[in-house]
């Protein structure tokens, strides 16, 4: 059997616009799970797939596609081309575009897999996919199997216990499938799931919370149960709900996978977390439903960053080791301190959706504004650049709110951020707010003038931010030509910062090189040149 992976995600119509420098942790976990069996498996990107020949249609006879709702179209794309040519051939469906099951209706596939994958795929794997074994009773009694519109539906009936990252081992091997693998961000999973058990004003009122106490107040979250089966979490976000709380990998795994990538010359590593304070937190064994209590297990984390900061430091090239996100409430100055010593000049994304107190406690974040700007200062003393996610057009969303966010943007935000990145909201499949129908923002023009108030006060925040970077020494990996200007190349920090343009009339592609920033191109974008 030859089984392609064709990794669509963030690739919306087919192609990435955003992003383009990430690799995510699916498609490697999955191609991890036929290793496993010694089968043969490679990964390729949907852009690759759908616009190269058809060497990697022809020559696989099992597809799984791995895609999040935006990627639809790509999603699409991909499988009529596999249609076309290999008619008899099977497809299967992960990632987060599986959360939406009206999915069928658009997508013709042969089994979908909802949620945590691994055990699913091994079970179809030891039944060389005969698709009988779903009407098993064995499968019955693990898996909630959904027949719709001719495609399966397959979910783990409980969520996959700490073992699951013992038993199945991402792959290391097929990174070297992603031609841009060497100067990519290469995400490692540290962490599945999230602590945030909390339940918002928003989705209580509209889910008909009957008031049993349960999720009240952050820091006395025990199980996470909701009698009236509310979703948990974050208004906007379906982590909680679809892998419950937090389990964390071993360092020794952990070790090992990053040794592994970098050795076959990845530069970058982020480790992947929904929060990656939520790191062996709590008692072991005791699954942790409170965003706050107990505080973050400095030790674990501690000899993680070491153990990790010496792999890194070890590689004869300069290669960088950073977090994704962390979760506000989690964030104290020894912590910061901490990772300020063992990763300086990561980046930092910190989730704060809104300045406004009201609506954050409305949506269900874990803690107010006033402690993500504190989490932002303490890692801003200690010279990380921390990044600031916010979201507008969230349901419960006023005038007020935006003016408030905007206001912070302006006045307060320069001494403790590098950067803003704000989204629009998007109703995500079995998230709390889609799945008990809280009601999006009526339509207002002013509404409409606010959100682009506070959009332009973004993009001129980042701006003024990176002229400030003017004079700064940057190590660069030197990726790609930069299509829009002649001879110059688009480079990487190799530690955190934006893309930067740099003008070479020799050819410098894969080169590390410390880059002098000279300009602004736009607040995404810095002009650069090699220092001598
Ligand atoms: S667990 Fe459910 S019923 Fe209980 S307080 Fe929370 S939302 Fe209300």
């Amino acid at each position: 059997m030859n089984v392609l992976i064709v990794d669509a995600l963030a690739a919306n119509e087919g192609r990435r616009k955003f992003s383009r420098d990430a690799i995510g942790a699916g498609p490697r976990l999955v191609a991890g799970v036929f290793e496993k069996y010694k089968l043969n498996v490679r990964i390729k990107r949907v852009e690759d797939f759908i616009e190269e020949n058809d060497e990697g249609v022809n020559s696989s006879d099992l597809f799984l596609i791995s895609a999040m709702s935006v990627d639809k179209v790509a999603v699409q794309k991909a499988i009529k081309k596999i249609s076309k040519k290999q008619q008899n051939s099977k497809i299967i469906l992960g990632g987060p575009i599986l959360s939406e099951k009206d999915l069928t209706k658009e997508i013709q596939f042969d089994v979908g897999v909802i949620g945590e994958g691994e055990r699913i795929i091994e079970g179809l794997i030891r039944c060389d996919f005969d698709f009988s074994f779903f009407q098993e009773q064995k499968s019955a009694d693990r898996f909630s199997i959904e027949k719709k519109n001719g495609s399966l539906l397959v979910k783990e009936k409980s969520i996959l216990g700490t073992g699951i990252f013992e038993e199945f081992i991402p792959s290391t091997e097929r990174i070297l499938d992603y031609p841009d693998y060497w100067f990519s961000k290469v995400y490692v999973e540290l962490v599945r799931g999230c602590s945030n058990h909390y339940r918002g004003e928003l989705v209580k009122t509209a889910g008909g919370c009957s008031g049993c106490g349960e999720c009240d107040d952050p820091d006395t979250i025990i199980t996470g149960d909701c009698p009236e089966n509310i979703p948990a979490g974050c208004g906007f976000c379906s982590v909680s709900a679809t892998f419950g709380p937090p389990r964390s990998k071993k360092l020794n795994q952990v070790e090992k996978e990053v040794e592994d990538l970098l050795s076959k010359g990845v530069r970058r590593i982020v480790l992947s977390a929904p929060g990656f304070l939520d790191y062996f937190r709590g008692r072991k064994k005791e699954e942790v439903y409170s965003p706050t209590k107990p505080e973050a297990n400095y030790a674990e984390i501690a000899n993680l960053l070491q153990s990790l900061s010496e792999i890194r430091d070890n590689q004869e090239e300069v290669c960088s080791i950073s977090i994704e996100n962390v979760k506000p409430s989690l964030v104290t100055k020894k912590i910061a301190n901490l990772i300020g010593k063992s990763l300086p000049k990561t980046s930092i994304s910190i989730g704060c959706e809104t300045f406004d107190t009201s609506l954050s406690n409305k949506i269900g974040r874990p803690s107010e504004p006033n402690t993500a700007l504190e989490a932002s200062r303490f890692f801003f003393d200690e010279g990380l650049s921390t990044q600031i996610y916010l979201i507008h057009s969230l349901p419960g969303e006023t005038v007020k709110s935006l003016e408030i966010t905007k206001e912070v943007v302006e006045n307060k935000l320069s001494n403790f951020a590098d950067k803003i990145t704000v989204y629009r909201y998007l109703s995500l499949p079995g998230s709390p707010f889609t799945v008990t129908g809280v009601p999006l923002p009526t339509k207002r023009h002013l509404l409409d003038i606010r959100r682009n108030e506070l959009k332009k006060a973004i993009i001129q925040f980042n701006l003024e931010k990176k002229k400030k970077m003017i004079g700064d020494e940057v190590i660069t990996i030197i990726a790609e030509k930069d299509k829009v200007r002649k001879n110059t190349f688009i480079g990487y920090p190799i530690f955190s910062g934006p893309a930067i343009s740099v003008y070479s009339e020799k050819p410098i592609i894969g080169n590390t090189y410390r880059i002098k920033v000279i300009g602004v191109i736009s607040d995404k974008l810095l002009e650069g040149e090699i220092s001598i």
